[in-house]
Formats: structure tokens, C-alpha cells, sequence
């Protein structure tokens, strides 16, 4: 079984702060990133809707503005990512090496565009392949016999994954809940 790497809040800090700061962009290109965070995030959100009807729950929202709490809202969610990254990639449509929004299964780790028939498919695959981290949180590697359904955005990329309940929490905290009623 492959080994995952979850990286500590200090190591995704690092990463974080040295992003480029959407407030330090030009106007012009700053517009464009919001614009592509709206469409994203509508994208996402639609998701989070249908995932929820099938039973799931799903975290998402925007990020707030100041620092610190946009830190913490984004380290599960990158730590998500960055395991899922580097746990064995396989492409599963041919869109995902196009420039578009992109859909991360975290187990087994498989990247898709956002287009519903490319995640369904990718979905199919994955229940047959199986998971290869069963009852190990996708968001922190704890050991975990219960896992929750999470969905996550971050940026153009919506991250999909079985967290543990102190990583759903954390993830509940700095986002809007959607569940069904
Ligand atoms: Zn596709
Ligand atoms: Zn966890």
C-alpha cells in the first residue's frame, strides 16, 4: 500500500505564504481570478447539492478575508490535496490535462474535469477499484473507523474525500454546511 503524507499546519504555512496574494494582483487580472472563483465556486456548490441529495454532506463557501482565518480554512483542504497529489495520481479523463476546473478524487487518487458525465465515470472506476486507504482519514492519515463524505473547494479545484470528525469539524467550522433536509 502506498505511504501518504500529510504535511504539519507550519509546513502548509510555508506553502501558503508564499502564494501569490489575490489583493497583489493587478485589477484587471484580479477580476478575472473572482470571476473564475464565482464560476468555481457555483460549480461546487451545484455538487455539494447533488452530493447531499445522495445522503453526503459537503463543506464549501468562500474564504474569509483576513489571513489567519483564510490560513486555517485553507490547511485541511491543501493537506487534502497535496496527500491526494502525492499518493499515485491516475488521470482519469482526457479533459484534465486541459486547462478547466478539475474534480480530485483523494482514494484511489484520480483527477477529472468537472464535466457530471467525467466525475460519474471516474466515480464508477473508483468503487471498482476500491479504496486503498480504507479506514484512514483523507485529510489528516488518523486512523479513523468512521469517515464522513467531504467535498472542498479550493481555487478551480473541487477535492472529494472521506475525512475523520475532527477534520469535518474543522472543515464545518470555516465553511457553509450543505446537507439534505
Ligand atoms: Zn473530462
Ligand atoms: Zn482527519
Amino acid at each position: 500500500m502506498p505511504v501518504r503524507h500529510f504535511l504539519t499546519d507550519d509546513q502548509l504555512d510555508a506553502i501558503l505564504g508564499g502564494l501569490a496574494d489575490a489583493t497583489a494582483l493587478p485589477v484587471d487580472l484580479a477580476d478575472q481570478v473572482a470571476a473564475a472563483a464565482r464560476e468555481t465556486s457555483g460549480m461546487g456548490y451545484a455538487m455539494a447539492i447533488a452530493a447531499a441529495a445522495q445522503g453526503d454532506k459537503a463543506f464549501l463557501g468562500a474564504l474569509p478575508s483576513d489571513r489567519a482565518s483564510r490560513f486555517r480554512a485553507l490547511r485541511p483542504r491543501l493537506r487534502m490535496m497535496l496527500a491526494a497529489l502525492g499518493g499515485g495520481i491516475t488521470y482519469q479523463c482526457d479533459h484534465a490535462d486541459e486547462i478547466r476546473p478539475l474534480y480530485l478524487f483523494c482514494d484511489p487518487p484520480s483527477l477529472v474535469c468537472t464535466q457530471p458525465r467525467c466525475i460519474t465515470e471516474a466515480g464508477r472506476n473508483a468503487r471498482k477499484v476500491g479504496f486503498r486507504w480504507d479506514n484512514q482519514c483523507d485529510g489528516c492519515g488518523r486512523p479513523a473507523q468512521t469517515v464522513f463524505p467531504s467535498l472542498a473547494t479550493l481555487g478551480p479545484l473541487t477535492i472529494s474525500g472521506h475525512v475523520c470528525k475532527l477534520c469535518a469539524d474543522e472543515m464545518g467550522k470555516t465553511a457553509v454546511r450543505v446537507s439534505a433536509s
